[in-house]
């Protein structure tokens, strides 16, 4: 038989009861007590979940309050100084001061007011988000959080075999940064190691056997001395009690594979969804003594497992290791929706082609079982019922549209071709758009207000007629202009007043995609996502902005710019399809996002802009894998973007800085106006133009709008001298760093005031 675990169950509850019980905490509407007791309910349901799906050895540890890398920040003692108590003993309270900050004015809190949060940030190549680690020179490591044992004592009374799972030393201090003074935060290896032994020991005590120690970063180009690190540290950790299964995910071992196989542990978990190549080859290079766990389900998506294709490879595998073979997800269920069962509308067809977390385990389960009894009779209604959704899905009409297919197989290279070059397109454009030097714009949303959250709902709910929703939202667009007018801004937009998200809106007006009701994942903390599904090929049925962008340009005289989401964002943030490549839904997004542009274009719209939110962060973890996608991105956006005409302003806007590494695909992508964020790093995005020197127009964003701050025009006007020594000044665009739609109208319309005298002032002094 070969055993069925599981690496980490979602903690947010099938009905994000997690969510819910924290922020009436937050808002004080629950004490403690009360939490906790949501906590404990939770776990014991999730365990019990899985326990009744088959899996023999549950995980501990995958519960958090707010994150699991802050957990493991608690237990070793790494808190701030901000935030750390008077007597040294971190409480919830500290948890969730670390995670959310502490305002000025909350004295409450045994520590300091004022103290900002700990840096959010991806979880490997993720949606889920982290809370950094700070390391001090200085850093000591002391267990101080008991969280961990708790919890085994809970699963234990509950009479569940189960198996903690520990972040270990190593991606832990990767996933840190060093604060005040530069140090290398391998240093602290060495002071981090006992805290583990300390951990092991009481876990040990408790009568735990197997501790998953979780080393994701093994499956990344890893510096050499970070390599060496891994070997000392688990030479030590080998001579602490229980035994460990390394677990590595989000790709394969590739150079690491050596070093991982033979870390003096005793077993190595690798994923096989997103690195099948990995095995058989592992076979040979594992030491005899260990167990393999093949990561075979997807943790990261929403699709049922073919089942006899992933047991035709556990099979060999069970040839050759026998009771030494386990069987998992890929990765902790975290990245994956709850219970599919809670799906009450989902058509039964589409249902059938999915699995969430329970789902999942039970997946898992299955394939343990049918190596140990392949004539089972459960086993053999499973697989039949495996092949039968598999040969639906391969057939169904809903998947496979041969129009979309054709299109794509007969596009003509020269379709993601502009008709001229930059410089030809450029001088046409200026002739028909006349805009001043220094143009001002925004990125596309105003503040999203109560009043139109209110109509969209009560338009969902049916209390708003589709007439009435639709006036409210012109009288927005309408309100939206006349403060851009009276701003003085020189390229105007609607406002996206009618858009819930940059993403779901126009997922739900294509052909493709599909939607749960409760297939949400954690982002971070109580924040939870709800991607769309697509589930197969995709078109555009009908114009999906025109009405709206037309009504806008209506308004005014001056350009009104259409507002699109790009092809590599509506993929990134979605679940996806297994059973096409991506590139192949990249370029069918692209193609129903250019019949958008096309439209617009013909509505005589003269400025089109398509964001590209979630372009870098779609980077691949390991760097021989960028170009490829780096290719197919550009590859799509040129394909969305190609088929206007040269006197057509094609705009992009990404939301992130660090450029330096992709500023030759983002050239490529040959957007003719680019607008970036920049101020919160003070323009440090101008050292990619030292070396490269980016041929089209840029707009650097002047102010953060991530805070309520207004900044005054003359630290937009010093921002704006700073990039018009890198930036000739007739490429230079003046615009925010990102959408507005999170502010309020007050502090945007300063802003804004503030924004639009900087240009003036610049055009004065600089012309
Ligand atoms: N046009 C979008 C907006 O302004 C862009 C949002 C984003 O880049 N995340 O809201
Ligand atoms: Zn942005």
């Amino acid at each position: 038989m070969a055993l069925a675990h599981n690496l980490g169950f979602p903690r947010i509850g099938r009905d994000r009861e997690l969510k819910k019980a924290l922020e009436a905490h937050w808002r004080g509407e629950l004490d403690e007590a009360g939490l906790r007791a949501v906590g404990q309910r939770l776990r014991a349901e999730h365990w019990q979940l899985q326990k009744d799906a088959g899996i023999a050895l549950l995980p501990v540890g995958d519960f958090a309050w707010y994150d699991q890398v802050l957990t493991h920040s608690l237990a070793f003692g790494v808190i701030p100084q901000r935030f750390r108590p008077a007597n040294g003993k971190p409480t919830l309270d500290t948890l969730f001061a670390m995670a959310r900050g502490v305002s000025v004015n909350n004295s409450q809190h045994g520590c300091c007011g004022g103290a900002h949060a700990q840096e959010l940030t991806k979880w490997f190549d993720t949606n889920y988000h982290y809370l950094v680690p700070e390391f001090a020179a200085d850093q000591q490591f002391a267990l101080s959080w008991e969280q961990l044992f708790e919890e085994v004592a809970e699963a234990h009374a509950l009479g569940h075999a189960v198996k903690p799972v520990l972040i270990g030393p190593l991606t832990y201090l990767w996933l840190g940064k060093s604060k005040g003074g530069a140090f290398d935060r391998l240093e602290l290896l060495e002071r981090l190691l006992p805290v583990y032994g300390e951990i092991l020991q009481r876990l040990a005590a408790q009568g735990v056997d197997w501790v998953q120690i979780d080393e994701p970063i093994l499956a990344l180009d890893l510096p050499q001395d970070w390599k060496n690190a891994f070997e000392r540290a688990y030479n030590l950790i080998q001579r602490e009690p229980c035994r460990k299964l390394i677990a590595t995910y989000f790709g394969g071992l590739e150079d690491n594979l050596g070093l991982a196989a033979n870390l003096p542990v005793d077993g190595l978990h690798i994923d096989l969804v997103r690195a099948p190549q990995q095995f058989p080859s592992i076979l040979d290079r594992l030491p005899a003594y260990k167990v393999l766990s093949l990561g075979v389900v997807n943790g990261r998506n929403v699709w049922r497992t073919d089942l006899e294709k992933v047991l035709a490879i556990l099979q060999q595998a069970h040839e050759r290791l026998g009771e030494r073979l386990w069987v998992a997800p890929s990765c902790s269920l975290l990245h994956s929706p709850v219970d599919l069962a809670r799906e009450d509308q989902l058509d039964a067809e589409l249902k059938s082609w999915l699995a969430f977390a329970v789902q999942k385990c039970r997946e898992v389960a299955l394939l343990g079982k049918a190596l140990a009894a392949p004539e089972d009779a459960e086993v053999l209604a499973a697989l039949a019922q495996s092949r039968a959704v598999q040969a639906a899905r391969a057939a169904s009409p809903r998947i496979h549209k041969p129009d979309v297919q054709a299109r794509l197989t007969a596009l003509e290279p020269a379709a993601g071709l502009r008709q001229s070059p930059f410089a030809a397109r450029r001088g046409k454009q200026r002739a028909r758009l006349q805009l001043p030097l220094l143009p001002t714009t925004t990125i596309g949303s105003f503040p999203q207000t109560a009043a139109i959250r209110q109509a969209r709902q009560a338009f969902r709910a049916g209390t708003l007629s589709a007439d009435d929703y639709a006036e409210a939202m012109r009288s927005e667009i309408r309100h939206a202009v006349e403060v851009q007018e009276a701003l003085g801004l020189d390229v105007l937009v609607h406002g996206e007043a009618e858009r819930n998200d940059m993403v779901e809106y126009f997922a739900e007006q294509l052909d493709g995609y599909a939607f749960t009701r409760f297939g949400w994942v954690q982002s971070y903390g109580s924040r939870c996502v709800k991607p769309a599904v697509i589930v197969g090929d995709l078109s555009r049925p009908q114009a999906m902005t025109l009405d709206w962008i037309r009504y806008a340009q209506g308004l005014t005289a001056k350009p009104m710019k259409g507002m699109l989401t790009g092809p590599v964002t509506m993929l990134m943030w979605s679940f996806a399809r297994e059973d096409v490549p991506r590139e192949v839904q990249a370029r069918q997004l692209a193609l129903a996002i250019r019949d958008e542009v096309l439209d617009l274009e013909a509505a005589g719209i003269g400025i089109i802009q398509i964001d590209e939110a979630a372009l870098r962060e779609g980077l691949p973890l390991r760097r021989e894998a960028w170009q490829g996608y780096l290719d197919c991105a550009t590859e799509a956006f040129r394909l969305a973007a190609g088929g206007v005409r040269d006197e057509t302003q094609i705009h992009t806007h990404m939301c992130y800085s660090e450029f330096n590494e992709v500023i030759e695909a983002i050239a490529a992508m040959d957007a003719d106006v680019i607008t970036i964020e920049t101020s919160r790093s003070a323009m440090q995005l101008l050292e990619a133009f030292e070396r490269f020197a980016y041929p089209n127009e840029i707009g650097p964003g002047v102010y953060d709008i991530h805070s309520p701050r207004v900044p005054d025009s003359a630290e937009m006007a010093g921002l704006l001298r700073k990039a018009a020594r890198r930036i000739p000044l007739e490429r230079l665009w003046v615009n925010p760093d990102c959408g507005l739609k999170t502010r309020a109208w007050p502090e945007t319309e300063a802003a804004l005031v503030n924004m639009v005298a900087a240009a003036r002032q610049l055009r004065a002094e600089l012309a």
